[in-house]
């Protein structure tokens, strides 16, 4: 009988690994034994990092947006269908207009979305440029800005060692700021302060995710004049007064608060029942080395709605696509897996507007920073242009 590999979600996670398949998998396709299907509640497909660049001006977020169906190989089927329900003992998906999609695999690729609302005060006061709306908002405001402190902080799950989604994203924009402002001629009169939260996954007490980065960012910060601390969690704002309150009981005033909010899975996998991460957040539990997930042997899931203690980015989903696809291919041809994650991670941060970093790590090993470059910045700027789509397609 027609096996069928059913994929949610046409995010970065889910295009490439249903283009991923369908190559591997073109013999069992071409002779009608096979099909593959990806549903997704978008007819779009949005190249979320290009929401940095519409904060500082840079683009108006247009040429970061293309036609889903036009990413995905013609062998693959795409519906437009918002999954609202998964019935793992049935094999199936059941979406929001009330069809039916069955599956013999399944792979589960919803993503990650904002919550700020866990945080009193931070919908009314904050801003937060990890969605295209809340980056244009952003735009304004530092287009507009002459004086006064703009305060980043910086939330994290609460299910322990959990990043919140791209881990270095706060960096890159606290240094994309201070350039903006600097080119808007403007710098001198307004103070950036960068903060981070007591407990950051592993590390405690310092400005970043990991230790090597954390202990160099105070110089860099120095010589951009960006003032920094360490050990304040937001816990409360002050909308009406604008001021951040942090749970070590700290208060900051600010004019503008570019957070990083707090972060859980869709609404659809925290209502599926298969997650039990903490305070609702929906992190589903994954093998770290099959991406199955755990207790549902042909489940698997990549990208941003994972539990693993890798950054929630598409640096880390271009490393977790093909072990996801090579192993349902195997499966299907031999019934074992074949592949293993390493926790590998590549990715080019922005550090600055003109300024770009190689970062590089997996499970066993911390990013070693390195200073960011022109060239980096070049390959970036192709990245954003043009090398992700290609690595969408399944190409790069
Ligand atoms: C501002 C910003 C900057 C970033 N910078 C970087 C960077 O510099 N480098 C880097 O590597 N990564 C970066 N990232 C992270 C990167 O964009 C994400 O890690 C990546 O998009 C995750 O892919 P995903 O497929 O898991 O989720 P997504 O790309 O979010 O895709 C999820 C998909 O699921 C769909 N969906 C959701 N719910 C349903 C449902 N119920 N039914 C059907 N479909 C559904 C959505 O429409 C979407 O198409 C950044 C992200 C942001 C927001």
């Amino acid at each position: 009988m027609k096996k069928k590999i059913l994929i949610v979600g046409g995010g970065t996670a889910g295009t490439m690994t249903a283009n991923n398949l369908a190559k591997k998998l073109m013999p069992e396709i071409d002779r009608d034994e096979l099909e593959i299907t990806l549903i997704s509640n978008s007819k779009y497909h949005y190249y979320k990092p290009g929401a940095m660049y519409v904060a500082f001006g840079k683009s108006e977020g247009y040429e970061f947006v293309r036609d889903q169906r036009a990413l995905l190989m013609s062998e693959i089927n795409f519906e437009v269908e918002e999954a609202t329900e998964i019935s793992t003992n049935g094999n199936f998906v059941k979406t929001k207009k009330g069809k039916k999609f069955d599956y013999d695999f399944l792979v589960l690729a919803t993503g990650c979305e904002v919550a700020p609302e866990r945080i009193p005060g931070l919908s009314e006061a904050g801003d937060w440029f990890y969605t295209y709306e809340g980056a244009t908002k952003l735009a304004k405001k530092f287009h507009d800005i002459k004086k006064g402190r703009v305060l980043v902080t910086v939330n994290f799950p609460k299910t322990p060692n959990i990043p919140h989604q791209c881990g270095i994203a706060p960096v890159e924009t606290t240094m994309m700021l201070h350039d903006f402002l600097t080119e808007r001629g403007v710098r001198d009169d307004i103070e950036i302060i960068y903060t981070y939260p007591t407990v950051a996954q592993s590390v405690t007490n310092g400005l970043f995710m990991q230790e090597p980065t954390s202990n160099v960012l105070p110089s860099i910060f120095d010589s951009l004049g960006v003032k920094h601390q360490s050990g304040f969690t937001l816990s409360k704002v002050d909308a009406k007064k604008k001021v951040a309150i942090s749970a070590e009981g700290e208060e900051i005033e600010f004019d503008i608060l570019m957070s990083t909010p707090p972060f859980t899975a869709t609404k659809f996998i925290r209502e599926s029942g298969i997650s039990q991460a903490l305070d609702d957040e929906g992190w589903l539990p994954t093998d770290k080395e099959t991406l199955k997930v755990k207790g549902l042997d042909n489940v698997y899931t990549l990208g941003d709605t994972v539990d693993l203690p890798v950054s929630k980015a598409g640096g880390t989903v271009h490393n977790q696509t093909d072990v996801v696809a090579d192993n349902i291919a195997s499966e299907l041809r031999h019934g074992y897996t074949s592949e293993s994650y390493d926790g590998l991670v590549i990715a080019i941060a922005q550090m600055g507007l003109s300024c770009g970093m190689p970062l590089w790590y997996n499970y066993d090993k911390d990013v070693a920073p390195t200073p960011c470059s022109k060239l980096g910045s070049f390959v970036r700027k192709g990245f954003n242009k043009g090398i992700y789509w290609a690595a969408a397609r399944g190409m790069v």
